[in-house]
């Protein structure tokens, strides 16, 4: 895999959260991904693992303490989203919640503008062309340029702030969990738009998730995080049927299934350690059925099972007797 190819690539990257009086935390203890051209990678994991600080770090909007982030193999420099360098525009975030990053008293239209005029792409007198293209592309009508974002439902609203990035022609979007806040029909609905724009705009998507059922449904690989690091990646299909690291099995075990009979809990059992103080070993013994010795006292290291599938368990899934 030659990292030419990617769009997007995080190296090893770690990140620690100074606290005052109160020990550091590493939310992020040495983690890689890599996005490539219209390809969606999901990472997931349970609250508190560090996707959010991953994001914020791929993004530039925290500086990894170790590690390298790469956009087109140019380092991200985290510098704010306001200072940023023209070559970094193509890499746009959308967040959860739309309602917090869209300004409620300025129209859909002239935020819009404002995020050509920030790209200089455009000139001026072709933006409101251009505005009701975005709209367009995100299955908005033209009309919802002269609306206030309040008007509209969450998932329109998500719409919007899918709009607003695209404005920057991206190559890359980072979207941390962007379906979390939504009914479960606008949640599929902006699930199959995410596909279409990665798809038809050739995007590079890292898309955050703590809820895998999604991400199957959208991604082409899948990262699954557990506190700080990622203990298994491969193509989404595979990983899916054959989920070779317990946490990734428990991850699957734990989405609620669609007729009663079959449901499972929605939590995993067990509490997610403290970060600040991880467990020693691997970090998923504590709450791993199939810990045994070594798993208490050795970190696994992350591993290429078969190509393209890396797991950091001292279980070869393969070998566990039926
Ligand atoms: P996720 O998005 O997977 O829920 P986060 O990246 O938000 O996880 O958080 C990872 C860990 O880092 C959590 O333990 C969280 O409490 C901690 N954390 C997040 N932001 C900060 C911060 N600004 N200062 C200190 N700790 C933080
Ligand atoms: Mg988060």
């Amino acid at each position: 895999m030659s990292s030419e190819a990617n769009a997007l690539e995080l190296k090893d990257v770690e990140i620690v959260y100074q606290r005052r009086h109160r020990t550091p935390v590493r939310a992020v203890a040495g983690a890689s991904i890599a996005v490539k051209p219209g390809q969606i990678v999901g990472l997931v994991g349970e609250s508190g693992c560090g996707k959010s600080t991953l994001a914020r770090a791929a993004v530039g909007l925290v500086a990894p303490s170790a590690g390298s982030v790469l956009f087109h193999g140019e380092p991200v420099k985290p510098l704010g989203l306001r200072s940023r360098p023209a070559s970094l525009t193509g890499l746009q975030m959308v967040f959860q919640d739309p309602q917090s990053s869209l300004n409620p008293r300025r129209t859909v239209g002239s935020q819009l503008a404002d995020a050509l005029e920030i790209v200089r792409r455009t000139p001026r007198s072709g933006h409101p062309a251009r505005v009701s293209e975005l709209l367009e592309q995100v299955g908005l009508p033209a009309s919802a340029s002269s609306r206030y974002p309040h008007q509209f439902s969450g998932g329109q609203r998500q719409r919007i702030a899918i709009a607003r990035a695209l404005a920057a022609d991206p190559t890359v979007m980072v979207l941390d969990e962007p379906l979390s806040a939504l009914d479960a029909s606008a949640q599929a609905q902006v699930a199959n738009l995410l596909v279409r724009l990665c798809r038809d705009l050739d995007i590079g998507m890292l898309l955050i998730s703590h809820d895998l059922a999604i991400v199957n449904q959208v991604a082409d690989e899948v990262a699954v995080m557990y506190l700080g690091l990622i203990v298994e990646q491969g193509p989404t299909g595979e990983l899916w049927r054959t989920p070779r690291h317990p946490y990734t099995e428990a991850l699957i075990g734990a989405i609620p299934q669609a007729d009663g009979e079959h449901s499972q809990p929605t939590v995993l059992p067990g509490e997610v350690p403290n970060p600040a103080a991880p467990p020693a070993g691997c970090r998923f013994h504590p709450r791993c059925p199939l810990a045994f010795d070594r798993c208490r006292t050795d970190a696994p290291p992350l591993l290429t099972v078969e190509p393209g599938r890396t797991q950091a368990c001292w279980l070869q899934r393969a070998d566990v007797p039926a």
